[in-house]
C-alpha cells in the first residue's frame, strides 16, 4: 500500500441527507501503519469501500467527542473484531473517550460475551487499549510521531487538530476549529493540511433547511472556519497541499466544487484539494492528488 490519505466522509455535522455525502472520517496509511481519524457514522462501510481489510486497523485517533466524530467508534471496533481482528488497537482520544468505550462494550455485552463462547473469539475488551490525550505528543511509535494542539470549538474544550510524522513527511488534521492562528505554527511545513471549511453563502439556507435556525448559525459562527480562514492558515503555514473537508454545507445544490474554490482562493495560492468522500490523496506525491476534485 502507498503512503496515502482517504477522506471517507467530508461533510460536517451528524446529520444525513439522501444523496448527500458521510459525517468525518479518514483513513491516513503511512510507514506502514493504517491509521483512522475521527469516526463519524460510515468509517465502517468507508474503509471496507477503499479496500482495507478491518483486521488491519492498528490506530484509531479521535478529535474530539462530537458524535459527527465518533458516532461510529464502537461500531468500527466491534466490526472489526467479527472480521477476525487479534491484534492490538490503539485508541487515542480526548478524555471521555475511555467512558464511551466502556459504555458501548456494556451496551453490546450480550453479544459480546456470546461471541467469545460461541465463536472462540478473544475478548475485544482486551484487545482495545485506550489512551485519553491532551495537548502535546500523543504517540511516538516505531517512527511514527503525533502530537495534538487545541483548537477553538467551543462550547467542545478538549477538541485537538493532530499531527503525524513520518520519515520527514507529515499530514496535519484541523480537527474542528473557529479561525485559529496558532494552528499554522503546528501545521508548519506539512505535506498535507486537512482543514475544515464552511462557505457564507450556504449557511443562511442550511440554517433554514435544518430547523433549528438562530442557534445554529451562532454556534457554527463562534466554532468554525470560513474556507477564506482556511486558506489563511494554510498560506501562513506553507504546507504543499490544502484539502478542505468537513464541508459545511456540504449536499446544497447551489454550491458546488467552484464556489469553494473561488472562496479559497482569495487567500491560498498553492495545490488544492476539495474533499468529497472516498478522495485519495497519494502522500508520496501530494501535489498530484488522485480520483479527487483538485485545482
Ligand atoms: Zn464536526
Ligand atoms: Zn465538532
Amino acid at each position: 500500500m502507498p503512503d496515502q490519505l482517504v477522506i471517507l466522509g467530508s461533510k460536517g455535522g451528524p446529520a444525513l441527507r439522501p444523496g448527500g455525502p458521510w459525517p468525518s472520517s479518514s483513513l491516513l496509511q503511512i510507514g506502514g501503519r493504517t491509521v483512522v481519524v475521527d469516526c463519524g457514522l460510515g468509517v465502517t462501510r468507508g474503509l471496507v469501500d477503499a479496500g482495507i481489510s478491518l483486521k488491519w486497523l492498528d490506530l484509531i485517533f479521535i478529535t474530539h467527542l462530537h458524535s459527527d466524530h465518533v458516532l461510529e467508534l464502537g461500531p468500527l471496533l466491534h466490526t472489526a473484531w467479527t472480521a477476525g481482528l487479534a491484534t492490538p488497537v490503539g485508541v487515542f482520544g480526548p478524555p471521555g473517550i475511555g467512558h464511551y468505550w466502556r459504555r458501548f462494550c456494556q451496551a453490546m455485552e450480550f453479544d459480546i460475551e456470546i461471541r467469545i463462547v460461541d465463536e472462540g473469539r478473544p475478548d475485544i475488551r482486551e484487545l482495545v487499549s485506550i489512551v485519553e490525550f491532551g495537548e502535546g505528543q500523543v504517540v511516538e511509535q516505531r517512527g511514527l510521531k503525533v502530537s495534538a494542539l487545541r483548537v477553538d470549538h467551543p462550547p467542545v474544550t478538549d477538541c485537538f487538530a493532530l499531527r503525524f510524522e513520518y520519515a520527514g513527511r507529515s499530514v496535519v488534521f484541523s480537527a474542528d476549529t473557529a479561525f485559529y492562528p496558532p494552528l499554522a505554527d503546528f501545521a508548519r511545513g506539512g505535506d498535507i493540511l486537512v482543514h475544515e471549511a464552511m462557505l457564507e453563502q450556504g449557511i443562511e439556507r442550511l440554517v433554514a433547511r435544518t430547523g433549528n435556525g438562530a442557534r445554529l448559525k451562532e454556534h457554527l459562527l463562534a466554532s468554525h472556519s470560513f474556507a477564506e480562514e482556511a486558506g489563511r492558515i494554510a498560506s501562513d503555514a506553507d504546507v504543499t497541499r490544502l484539502v478542505l473537508n468537513h464541508l459545511i454545507p456540504a449536499d446544497d445544490p447551489e454550491i458546488g466544487e467552484a464556489e469553494w474554490i473561488a472562496a479559497v482562493r482569495k487567500t491560498w495560492a498553492g495545490d488544492l484539494t476539495i474533499a468529497r468522500d472516498g478522495l485519495v490523496v497519494e502522500l508520496s506525491s501530494a501535489k498530484a492528488a488522485q480520483g479527487g476534485e483538485t485545482a
